[in-house]
Formats: C-alpha cells, structure tokens, sequence
C-alpha cells in the first residue's frame, strides 16, 4: 500500500519570526507534504531577542497529544521530524514517540536534527548529548548535526577533513543511514563555510560542498535545512545529490533575499528582527530552486 507524505513535525514554534516550526513547516507543505505539528514551546521570539516569554510543553503534554492520535487511529505518519528539544526527560519521550509511531509505520523516516549547540557553545542541558548518543541516533534515518554537534555525538574532535568522515562513519555505525553535517567551518578559507553528506544505503555515496559564508550568524536555518533536506529526499525518491543541492539552492536563495533586505547603511546596528529569514517572501525559491552550488562526490 503506498501512502502520500504525512509529516509529524515537533519542534519549537515562535510567535515573532521563523525558527523551529515556524521555520520547517510552510517550506514542506509548498514541497506538497502534509504536515501535523507538534510545538515544544511557543515563545513569543526566539532566544537570540533581548526579551522572551512564553510556555514549554512537558513530556506529559507530548504524550497525551500522541495518544489522542492514537486513540482515533490516525497516528500512521511516513516522516518524523525533531528539532530543538529543551530537556532530557521530553527528549527521552520523543523517543518513545519515535519507536511508537516506527511500530506503526515500519517505513517511518525519521530525520533527526540535533540541535546541542553551535561554535564550540552548547546551548541545551548537558545531559542530553548522552540521550542522543544511546537513545535517539539509533532510532535516526536521516541526521543533519553540525561540526560542533558531530564532536559531541562522537567524541571526535574534527580540526581536519579526514576527521569529518571518520566522524561520519562512526555516526553511520551508531544506526544512521544518512549523515549530513549542515554546516562545518574548517576550510583553510575562513570565508567559506562546508557541508558533508554521507549516505550507506541505496546509492552509497560521499558528497561535499562548499559556500560563500555571509558574514553574519542567522537563526532558523539549521531547521530549514533539515524540513527542504526531508521534503526533497522524498520528492527525489533518496537522491542525496539532488536534494542537497536543492536544499542549499533555496537556503542561499532565502538568505540572500534576507540580506538584501537589511538596509544597513553605514555602522548600523542589524536586530535579531531585522535577520528574520525571509521565508513567505522566498515561495518560488522553494518551489522550484535554481541550483547555485553543485556537490563534488568524494
Ligand atoms: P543545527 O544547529 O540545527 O544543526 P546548523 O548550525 O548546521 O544547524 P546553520 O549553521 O544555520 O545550521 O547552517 C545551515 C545551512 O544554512 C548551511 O548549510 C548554509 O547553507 C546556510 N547558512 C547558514 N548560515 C550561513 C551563512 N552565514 N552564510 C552562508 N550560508 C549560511
Ligand atoms: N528554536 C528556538 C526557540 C530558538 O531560539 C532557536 C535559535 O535561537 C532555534 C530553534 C534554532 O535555530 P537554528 O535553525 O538556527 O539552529
Ligand atoms: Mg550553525
Ligand atoms: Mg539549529
């Protein structure tokens, strides 16, 4: 029996601005997937603001929500997708979720991005990389790290190319069928910025890329990478190729939109609100990216 995409989405949602959610959903519903989420927090922006309210779900909320679902038997997703999660004891129930709705759907793809931290900076409990490592990355089809993220989860400590792949494969040997570092600074140009992506199934292959960094950090990206990288290895039936550099082809699309809408003349200062990614604006460049970096197979 072949069922159309059916997303199960939980992340954070922000009422101001484009993180979590609010970044990853309208991009997979353009890419015609059907999305449900789940909202781990709602918070009126996200943490980079001087200011920021809000409520967190507990572990319990997430499970009465998923056992509503089940109760009238339309928890039957094909992708899972987990972002953001704030503490060890909901991280410990996505998994739950996770092995619940794989027992549902045993085709259920589950593209896990872990977000810990960035730059050498954590920025959840430390207690839940041990989560990750034992309880969650086994669970992973698809897992979309940063450098930083990947030293965490595999305890290597990545200064080289050489050591991104060794990571990859350890990654790989943790249950992991597809890795993709989104983001790795550690080319010899300091302008550029790398992302690696290995696959072990179907088509084995070993991709890379390398961009022109923007000189600026934005938020909501690591989550827009791993919704386009979702929605366009299902539209390309797994091709690792095709789907990274579509996803990078509308990721520069919107960033470059983003910048070129900062009117920052002279010493400026540019606010959080003025960074928020450019998404609803960006629509065809979702739709249909024009492919800007090509991968090189490794
Ligand atoms: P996560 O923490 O969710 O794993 P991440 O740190 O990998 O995320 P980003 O650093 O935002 O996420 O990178 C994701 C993608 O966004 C990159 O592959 C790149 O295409 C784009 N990107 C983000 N920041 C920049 C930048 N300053 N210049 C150019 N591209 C960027
Ligand atoms: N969710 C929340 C609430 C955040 O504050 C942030 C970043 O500040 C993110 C998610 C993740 O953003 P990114 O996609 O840049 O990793
Ligand atoms: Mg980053
Ligand atoms: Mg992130």
């Amino acid at each position: 029996m072949s069922h159309s995409p059916r997303v199960l989405s939980i992340q954070s949602h922000v009422v101001s601005g484009y993180v979590g959610n609010k970044s990853a959903v309208f991009p997979m519903q353009l890419l015609g997937l059907e999305v449900d989420f789940i909202n781990s927090v709602q918070l009126s922006t996200h943490t980079g603001y001087k200011n920021v309210k809000g409520q967190i779900l507990s572990e319990k909320d997430l499970a009465d929500l998923i056992e509503g679902l089940t109760l009238n038997d339309i928890d039957f997703y094909s992708h899972l997708l987990t972002g953001y999660i704030g503490s060890k004891s909901f991280l410990k129930q996505v998994a739950t979720v996770v092995k619940h709705l794989k027992q549902k759907n045993p085709n259920l793809i589950y593209v896990c991005d872990p977000v810990l931290g960035d730059n050498g900076k954590l920025y959840v409990p430390e207690d839940l990389v041990e989560v990750y490592k034992t309880s969650v990355l086994s669970l992973a089809d698809i897992i979309t790290p940063n450098l930083f993220e990947a030293e965490l989860l595999t305890d290597i400590k990545i200064t080289d190319v050489d050591h991104v792949w060794k990571a990859i494969d350890v990654l790989h040997s943790k249950g992991c069928n597809t890795v993709i570092i989104s983001s790795a600074e550690i080319s010899q140009n300091p302008n550029s910025l790398s992302v690696y992506a290995s696959s072990r199934t179907g088509k084995v292959q070993k991709l890379s890329m390398e961009l022109k960094k923007i000189p600026w950090n934005f938020t909501g990206t690591g989550d827009l990478f791993a919704a386009l990288i979702l929605s366009w290895m299902h539209k390309s039936s797994n091709d690792l190729k095709q789907s990274l550099e579509n996803t990078i082809a509308t990721l520069q699309a919107i960033l470059k939109r983003t910048v070129d809408s900062i009117n920052c003349g002279g010493d400026q200062i540019v606010t959080p609100q003025q960074k928020e990614l450019k998404l609803v604006q960006s629509k065809d460049d979702i739709e249909r990216p024009k492919i800007t970096y090509k991968a090189i197979i490794v």
